[in-house]
């Protein structure tokens, strides 16, 4: 294989990382308790790049252990929020002057495109804790009116210990989703990151050290989900879960909780979202480029991608012929090189499911207007496909796929676009075009989702929060203010105050 200049420097980057191979549990790398051991696998080489400790029950239990007494001591909990602040932002800045190294292991793990892994940690990761680390000395209680003979405050106090149950599509992404608010409301955690991208989550655990987190505040179990990831569900000594990842696996968290001590649970689910595009929209190249990315970016494997597009009659031909045109362009191969747009699925098993769906689609009647059986290599690759002629009741329209398949669904009129866009069990997110605002905000009202992004194919920002109606997610947000309210307990504190004349 021959290397662009730019591809090369990061590949030399890869072959000089020293990959975190231990869990971190109380402020220091440790072998799981069991000397078990799993491996974590590049997707763009199909090569095992290193093994990693198999954190089991009794490791989150050590992980549970070291945070209650975190939290317990204060140091975090009860600090100066001030203090808690500035650690945040001291842990900000080290992820952006290790932000080259951490891309290319998060790249290296996850098959991720090289310019996504910069996107996302060198400029998301360090706002979400720059954010809510600026939030921590600005969040305040309240004080309830009452006669003169009370004073009543209500508190917001940190609510212990939390177990963050995350993804692999964003790992270091989605751990900063949930970490930065957590610990800016002053609690100790126990994360464990999917097991198919466990390196980057561990490397940040020992930057949060270098910024002066507190040992016992931020855990890290690298391990399975019904081992791991169950134990964190089940642990008695746990007070909320933060879960993102499937529906199926988000309601078994549901019956953890049931099953041992009702913790609470924020789940974020899966999402199966629609891209709307409206009798008067514009079918220019902003259009087709988000209507590409919503479908695309990060090979599809992304909750709140529009694979449903849904596209009025009169626009169907012109916006089916650009959006081929557009995918067709789409660069996928060596999630190292910069110029590439999309990298290796995440799995073996993964790419075949997702083919399984290339295969149900055609099986099912739909038209491929898009395929390419080009390879690029050992790895996990998969080409886009583009699915016309797509019907509602479809597997391929209704079930989340997640890869790059983008079905599209005509409809007779934009009455019809709205009840195929809300037939669905789920509720994340939908995308909207059109030049009429009153139209625009009638479907943002109807469409019962977490996100409505018009003229573009957007999740929003740190400022915004985030999550699904509907099977798509709890009342719990990420992101935004409203992330925090996961965090905290709410506490009055009733005084008596006798008159003094
Ligand atoms: P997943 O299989 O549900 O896994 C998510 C996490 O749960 C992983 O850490 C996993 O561990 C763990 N887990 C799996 N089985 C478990 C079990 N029986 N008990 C306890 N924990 C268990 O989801 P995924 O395949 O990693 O991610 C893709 C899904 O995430 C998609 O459905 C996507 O829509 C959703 N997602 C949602 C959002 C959102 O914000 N709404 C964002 C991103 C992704 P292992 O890694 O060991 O399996
Ligand atoms: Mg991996």
């Amino acid at each position: 294989m021959t290397l662009s200049p730019d591809a090369k420097r990061f590949h030399d980057v890869a072959g000089r990382l020293s990959l975190p191979s231990q869990a971190f549990i109380d402020g220091r790398f440790q072998a799981a308790h069991s000397g078990r051991t799993f491996e974590t696998l590049n997707p763009a080489t199909g090569n095992v790049i290193g093994l990693v400790a198999k954190a089991e029950a009794a490791d989150v239990d050590l992980a549970v252990t070291a945070a209650r007494r975190s939290f317990r001591d204060g140091s975090w909990s009860r600090c100066a929020p001030e203090h808690r602040k500035s650690v945040l932002l001291r842990l900000a800045q080290l992820v952006r002057d290790h932000a080259e190294e951490l891309a290319v292991l998060e790249s290296i793990d996850s098959g991720k495109t090289i310019t996504d892994c910069l996107a996302e940690i060198g400029e998301h990761v360090p706002t979400f804790f720059q954010w809510y680390g600026e939030l921590a000395d600005k969040s305040f209680g309240k004080v309830a009116p009452t006669g003169e003979d009370a004073l009543a405050l209500i508190l917001k106090e940190p609510v212990g210990v939390v177990g963050l149950v995350l993804p692999w599509n964003f790992p270091l992404l989605m751990a900063a989703w949930k970490l930065a608010p957590a610990l800016a409301c002053g609690c100790s955690t126990v994360v464990k990151p999917a097991e198919q991208t466990p390196l980057s989550a561990l490397r940040l655990a020992e930057l949060a050290m270098e910024a002066g987190l507190p040992a016992g505040v931020l855990n890290v179990v690298p391990g399975f989900g019904e081992t791991a990831g169950q134990a964190i569900g089940r642990h008695r000594d746990i007070d909320v879960v933060s879960f993102t990842g499937s529906t199926e696996v988000g309601a078994l968290f549901l019956r953890y909780a049931s099953e041992s001590n009702l913790k609470p649970v924020g789940l974020e689910m899966g999402g199966k979202s629609p891209l709307v595009v409206l009798d008067d929209a514009e079918i220019d190249d902003h259009l087709i480029s988000n209507a590409v990315s919503a479908a695309c970016w990060n090979g599809g494997q992304n909750c709140s991608a529009n694979m449903r597009q849904i596209v009025h009659a009169k626009q169907k031909e012109a916006f089916l012929q650009k959006v081929v045109e557009g995918v067709t362009a789409l660069k996928v191969g060596d999630p190292l090189d910069p110029e590439t747009q999309m990298g290796a699925m995440v799995t073996h098993e993964h790419m075949e499911r997702v083919a399984s769906y290339v295969d149900k689609g055609r099986r099912e009647g739909a038209r491929v207007a898009y395929a390419n059986d080009g390879k690029h290599g050992q790895g996990f690759f998969l080409n886009p496909t583009v699915f016309d002629g797509v019907t509602p009741d479809m597997a391929i329209a209704r079930e989340e796929i997640f890869g790059p398949v983008l079905g599209v669904i005509e409809a007779a009129d934009n009455a019809e676009a709205l009840d195929i866009a809300l037939d669905t069990p789920y509720g994340l997110h939908a995308s909207v075009f059109t030049r009429d605002m009153d139209k625009a905000m009638h479907f943002a009202r109807r469409l019962p989702c977490g996100t409505v992004s018009i003229n573009c194919f957007s999740e929003g920002d740190v400022k915004t929060p985030f999550g699904g109606y509907k099977q798509s997610g709890s009342l719990a947000r990420d992101n935004g203010v409203e992330a925090m309210d996961q965090y905290v307990q709410t506490k009055t504190v009733w005084f008596h105050l006798k008159p003094t004349g």
